[in-house]
């Protein structure tokens, strides 16, 4: 079959055909200290009760609940982190602080401030006592053998404390993508270098660095690339050597005398060219052994949107996450929104009003080239292509790329 590679390919075909091409990476074990926001490699199973012991929820005394004795004598303290040799039975109560294991013989904890001491002994002032009372019964928390955490699963706080908690350190970790990231195009400079007549900064290096970076990637390499192809070549060949993916910016759009492109065909398999979408239709994927080749288009914000749609479900994907795909809310938009000729991204804020409603204001000017289009946004709104502007009031879908922002 030949492929027409200028063929434009609907967004969702040409996230399918990028996912089908996605391997995931091998795990790694990695101290737990550093495997903050790290993705887990397998099912973490709870090889411990949690707590492994009844342990008393506050600070009083430990008796037994069925106990009918007006008062009960001390026979001991208990507190956390040791277990003494103590017992409790009928008219007598141990001492407890919080955490602490709970004494054989005891069925409930009186906290402290329903008791109080007569002649060395203690008092209880409670009509009634629940058996069970202020006891956390082993395993409550977390039963061995159960499973505590599944693959795919980010270690936020919560979960890298579950896993602390069980032991498991070090933990299997899946290894982050190698992300090479190079941009080209002979009108680029350093930003901290000053701009001779025609040039401009490259900015796509550092916006997507900061991308691969928040999705969990390791950019292994970052540069411009070389000007003459002989030593743009032999750099991406270098590139491709050494990464799981490389992410290029620039010369991909049609009639460009950038040099990627032939580059590309010759040394990778190319997938596809084009997308039916708006910004970032000029997009490049392509093959080379096990090396997934992303070739973004030039302008910032084409290259972004294009890295959201695209990349972040195919690294996630590599990273054998639980979810690779932001959320999609409807939304009412507060202006009217002009359609294109393709599926358009449109950048917005998206509020949540207190009535539940939630609405999408424009960030201004939708040019590819702006990135301030971009600065502030939580939102790419779907136009769909039309010709007739969408009213204000209409309900349209919104992939959410940020926070929501508060109520008003
Ligand atoms: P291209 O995709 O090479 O045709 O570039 C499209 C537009 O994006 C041009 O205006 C380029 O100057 C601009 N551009 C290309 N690469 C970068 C970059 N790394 N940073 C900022 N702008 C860029
Ligand atoms: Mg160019």
């Amino acid at each position: 079959m030949v492929l027409d590679l200028d063929r434009m390919l609907h967004p969702a075909e040409a996230r399918a055909a990028i996912l089908q091409r996605v391997k995931p990476l091998p795990a790694e074990l990695t101290p737990l200290r550093d495997a903050s926001w790290r993705i887990l490699a397998s099912d973490l199973i709870a090889t411990e009760d949690h707590p492994p012991f009844p342990a008393a929820t506050m600070d009083g005394y430990a008796v037994v609940a069925e106990d009918p004795s007006p008062w009960r004598e001390i026979v001991g303290r208990q507190t956390a982190g040791s277990v003494e040799a103590i017992e409790v039975g009928l008219g007598t109560a141990a001492w407890i602080t919080t955490g602490a294991p709970v004494p054989p013989g005891a069925t409930a904890v009186i906290p402290v401030e329903a008791t109080e001491l007569a002649d060395g002994h203690v008092v209880i002032q409670r009509e009634q006592v629940i058996p069970g009372e202020n006891i956390r019964p082993v395993g409550v928390d977390l039963a061995r053998g159960t499973l505590a955490l599944a693959a795919g699963s980010v270690l936020g706080p919560a979960e890298i404390g579950l896993a602390a908690g069980l032991g498991v350190d070090p933990i299997a970790v899946v290894r982050k993508p190698r992300v090479s990231v190079l941009s080209t195009g002979d009108e680029l400079v350093e930003p901290g270098d000053p701009l001779r007549p025609g040039q401009i900064r490259d900015s796509n290096r550092f916006s997507l660095i900061a991308a691969l970076e928040e999705v969990g990637a390791e950019v292994v390499w970052a540069g411009r690339g070389p000007d003459e192809a002989s030593a743009l070549r032999a750099a991406l060949l270098q590139r491709i050597a050494e990464s799981d993916v490389v992410l290029t910016s620039g010369g991909v759009s049609m009639g460009d005398l950038d040099l990627v492109k032939p580059l590309l065909a010759e040394l990778a398999e190319v997938h596809f060219r084009r997308v039916f979408m708006k910004p970032g239709k000029p997009f490049n994927f392509a093959t080379a052994g096990e090396t997934l080749i992303f070739s973004l288009p030039g302008n910032p914000v084409s290259a972004l949107v294009s890295f959201e749609v695209f990349l972040r479900p195919a690294l996630l994907t590599m990273l054998g996450a639980k979810a690779i795909d932001r959320p999609r809310l409807s939304v009412t938009l507060e202006q009217p929104a002009k359609p294109s000729d393709r599926i358009e991204f449109q950048r917005a804020v998206v509020t949540a009003h207190s009535n539940g409603e939630l609405s999408a204001a424009t960030t201004g000017p939708q040019a590819s080239s702006r990135l301030a289009s971009l600065v502030g946004a939580n939102a790419l709104v779907i136009v769909p292509p039309g010709t007739d502007s969408l009213p204000a009031g209409a309900t349209v879908e919104a992939i959410m790329i940020g926070p929501l922002w508060g109520v008003d």
